[in-house]
C-alpha cells in the first residue's frame, strides 16, 4: 500500500501539503507547534492539536497556499 506522505488526516478533516508551493515561512510551526514541526517527521501531526478549529484557521494563515484542507466526509446517520 502507498502511503501519500504529503496527506494528513483526524476524524474531521484532511490537511494537503504542497512542497512546491512553501516558501518556508514557518508561520505553522511557529504559531502552532504542537501540530506543524520543522524538526520532526512526520511534520504534521493533527492529533495533538486540541480543537480542529485551530488547524483550520492556521491553515489559512499559510501565505503560500501550500498548506489546504478539506473536510472529511462523515456518514450521515440515517
Ligand atoms: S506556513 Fe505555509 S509556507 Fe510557511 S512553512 Fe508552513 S506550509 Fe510552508
Amino acid at each position: 500500500m502507498e502511503i501519500n506522505a504529503k496527506e494528513f488526516s483526524n476524524n474531521d478533516i484532511t490537511v494537503t501539503y504542497d512542497p512546491c508551493q512553501c516558501t518556508l515561512s514557518e508561520v505553522c510551526a511557529k504559531e502552532l507547534s504542537d501540530v506543524f514541526s520543522n524538526t520532526v517527521i512526520p511534520w504534521i501531526n493533527l492529533d495533538n492539536a486540541t480543537k480542529t478549529e485551530s488547524i483550520i484557521n492556521q491553515v489559512k494563515r499559510c501565505p503560500s497556499g501550500a498548506l489546504k484542507f478539506h473536510l472529511n466526509n462523515k456518514k450521515k446517520a440515517s
